[in-house]
Parts: C-alpha cells; structure tokens; sequence
C-alpha cells in the first residue's frame, strides 16, 4: 500500500458499541497500513471520531467530543463519521468544526480521503452520505491487527431490519448486511499472524448474520474457531431473540468461546416489551438465561442494557424489570434513561415518565447490578482465572477473564499474552491476585 499518510499524526476517538470500536480498530489499521502513526495525545494533523447516535446522552457526548478535539487542534483536519454523522445537521456540525462528515457505509473511503485531505488541503467541507436504507454493500473497511485494543473487534454484521419502536439504529445503520465468512476468515487470520489471540466478532444485530445461502452465526463460530492461533472468540451485543438451539450447541462445543453473553433485555415488563416491539416476552428472557446455563455452565457471566422509563412505564412494569434481573442472576447491567429519537414510533408515545423518577430507577437498576456483580466476582475468590494480558509493568498486570470481569495482578507476563492468575479477592466487580507460572 502506498505511504500516503507518511509522517501524519492521527488521532482515533471512538463513542459508543463494540461495533464503532471494530470500525475504529480498522481505521486505525487502514491507517497505519499507509504510514500513518496512529496517537492517543499530543498533537494531531487528523482526528476521526466514530460516533454514535444510540440515545440523547449519545448525541451529547458526540458534540462535547467535537468540541473538545476542536479546542486541542484548531487547525487539524477533524472528521466524524457513523451515526451520529449520518443524522447531524449539516449547519450544526459546520458551525461545531467539523470538516469531513462521513455517514454510515463509506467509512472505507475515509483514509485516502484524509491523505488527499492532507496533503492537497481542504478546499471545502466534505459531505459523504448515502442512503443507508437502500444499500446493501458491505463497508469494505479492514484490520490485519489490532491497533487500538489488545484483543481484534471483528465486524461481521451491519444494520437492522427489527426497528423497535425505540431505536434509530435502523435509520442511521441501514438495512441487514452480512460479510462474506471467506472475508471474515481472512481478517482473522491477518489478525493472529499478528499475534492477536482474541477476537470479538461484532455486528449491530450480530444474531441476524446471514451471509450465504444457509450461512449463519453458528457456522461461523465453528470455522472462526478452526483458525490456528485463535484461543478466544467473544461476541458483541446478542439480541435474546436471535439465539437458538443450534448457536447454543456450537457455542458448548467450542472451548474456545468465552462464557460471557450480553443479551440486551430493555425491560423485563410484557406490556412495555411489546410496545417497544422488542419481539420476546419477559418469560422468553428467563427460558433462554436457562438454557444458555444449562448449555454453557450455570457461572457464564449474562451481561444485560435496561431502557428505563420507557414511555408508560409505571412503577409495577419497573418492578418487573427488577425481578427479571435478579431471577435470571443478571450481571453487568447497563441501565439508559429513555430519550425520544426523533422519527421513532416511540418518539410520539404518551406517559412519558418524569425526569426525576427516570433517574431515581435508572440509580436502582445500576446499585442492584453493581451488587449482583460483586456476589458473582466473589465466586473466583481463591481459584485461578486466565487472562488476556492488556497491560503490564515490570511489577504488575491487568486483563480480562473470559467471563469478562477485570483482573488486576501483581507479577510480570507479556502484554498480549495469556496469563494465569491465582485470585485472593474481587473488590467489587474487580478481581485481585497474583500471577503464578502456568
Ligand atoms: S434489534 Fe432493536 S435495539 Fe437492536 S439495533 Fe435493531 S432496532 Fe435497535
């Protein structure tokens, strides 16, 4: 490839799910790829941000992040790209500082954008958005290993063909598309040549992975897993509706899938569940929590996102909420104050429920998440867990476990390595221990 970017200082910031932060890893691959040095501080001739649009804290965040970027780099070429790029106001993003907006589905183009961006000067804010809803390309960015992360954030999967009445990923995502798993395939085995061990094969709706005829996400896991030198698969977001019987087999078929799931439930009420067009009833969540135990092993790791204060949800259909948590022994539980997204069904839906009481139920659902994850981190106290090592000192280490719970470790091992740690604690969510020799 040719050293386009040569000498460049780019800056990546990323905001929002485990599929901006693969588009993020591929960027910053594309990146390097053509010479650039890829840096988290100091000065910067680009910054991309890939942004996210999910709620109004999303778009918050997003403008905030501008701003902050703008103010370290007055003069740097400043692009966003993603969701919240597909949706914004042409003027707004102008007057905020943008110069490149490029929406979802283009992001391949954005490197050789930038260089030439670089290199010939901006004559003018560029424009790139398509209409997503009519376009069934896959976005033909990619890494051959990670950059950004320790462990490869693999992108299968685009858009959403569900559009619950919340949601305005559909909108700004675009229709359902799947990668070609011969082109999965090939990243990840760029990747572990790399040295990478992990992967994390993310999509928007990654359950909807349909490739080819016949292709599915359980087929998937079985090749992905046949690839030399992976010795962990993690998956992203999971919507509950999409796993079956057959994923869950693979799945307890294949060691090295990590016994974390996260299954967004939104609430745990019937009558908000169908409002929100979710597509499973509270009762389905629990079954399939079952099930995924009974194939997976009762100490897999069910992480969950709460849609609080959904419009005409009383303090019962909270409830609800709650009880499902605990019953289905809930872990990490991401809680998100409802907000309307415009062009949504729900956007229009009456009983909106008072800011106060939002956010009074949004503190309860993180306190009981905050202790359901202490009781279940207690679990690993005295045994020994593996971890991806992320970071390393001469005296210390930190990483992941499969089950997704942190680990911080006194004693060396190589970053990017997989390290065996003898647990004395869990603080918290947080596990304490020391490494021992494998
Ligand atoms: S399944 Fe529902 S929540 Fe998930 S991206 Fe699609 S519309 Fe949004």
């Amino acid at each position: 490839m040719e050293p386009l970017l040569a000498g460049r200082r780019i800056r990546i910031v990323t905001l929002g799910c485990r599929t901006n932060l693969s588009e993020a890893e591929a960027l910053a691959s594309e990146m390097e790829a053509r010479c650039a040095r890829i840096v988290e501080d100091g000065p910067w001739h680009a910054a991309v941000l890939v942004s996210c649009s999910v709620t109004g804290e999303a778009d918050r965040k997003c403008r905030q992040a501008i701003r902050r970027l703008r103010r370290e780099q007055p003069e740097g070429l400043l692009v966003v790209c993603g969701c919240w790029a597909q949706a914004a106001d042409e003027e707004e993003a102008r007057a905020l500082g943008v110069d490149i907006l490029v929406g979802n589905r283009r992001k391949s183009d954005i490197p050789e954008l930038v260089a030439r961006c670089l290199s010939e000067g901006l004559a003018e804010r560029v424009i790139l958005r398509g209409d997503v809803r009519n376009d069934s390309r896959w976005d033909g960015l990619r890494s051959s290993g990670p950059v950004l992360h320790t462990r490869a954030f693999v992108k299968v999967q685009d858009g959403c063909d569900h559009f619950c009445s919340y949601c305005i990923i559909p909108y700004v995502r675009g229709r359902s598309v799947s990668r070609p798993t011969d082109d999965v395939l090939d990243e990840i085995r760029s990747i572990v040549a790399a040295g990478c061990r992990e992967v994390v094969l993310s999509g928007i709706h990654l359950g909807d992975y349909r490739p080819e005829k016949g292709g599915t996400l359980a087929a998937l896991v079985a090749r992905v897993a046949g690839v030399p030198g992976v010795e962990r698969i993690r998956f992203g977001s999971l919507e509950p509706f999409s796993v079956d019987g057959t994923l869950l087999r693979v799945l307890s078929e294949t060691p090295a899938f990590c016994r974390h799931l996260h299954l967004p439930l939104q609430s745990g009420d019937d009558g908000i569940l169908a409002r929100m067009r979710r597509g499973h009833t509270a009762g389905d969540f629990i079954d399939l929590v079952a099930r995924i135990r009974r194939s997976l092993g009762e100490d897999v790791h069910i992480s969950t996102d709460v849609l609080v204060g959904f419009p005409g949800e009383t303090p019962e259909a909270f409830e609800n909420t709650l009880r499902v948590l605990e019953r289905a022994g809930i872990g990490r539980t991401h809680a998100f104050p409802f907000s309307p997204r415009k062009g949504t069904p729900a956007a229009s839906y009456p009983d909106r429920v008072p800011d106060e009481i939002l956010s009074e139920r949004v503190r309860r659902v993180r306190d009981a998440s905050d202790a359901r994850l202490a009781a279940y981190g207690r679990r690993f106290a005295g045994g020994t867990v593996r971890i991806l090592v992320e970071r390393s000192s001469d005296t210390s280490v930190e990483g992941l476990i499969p089950e997704y719970l942190r680990v911080e470790a006194t004693g060396s091992a190589e970053q990017g390595t997989i390290a065996n740690v003898l647990v004395a604690e869990a603080q918290g969510e947080l596990l304490k221990g020391r490494v021992i020799a494998s």
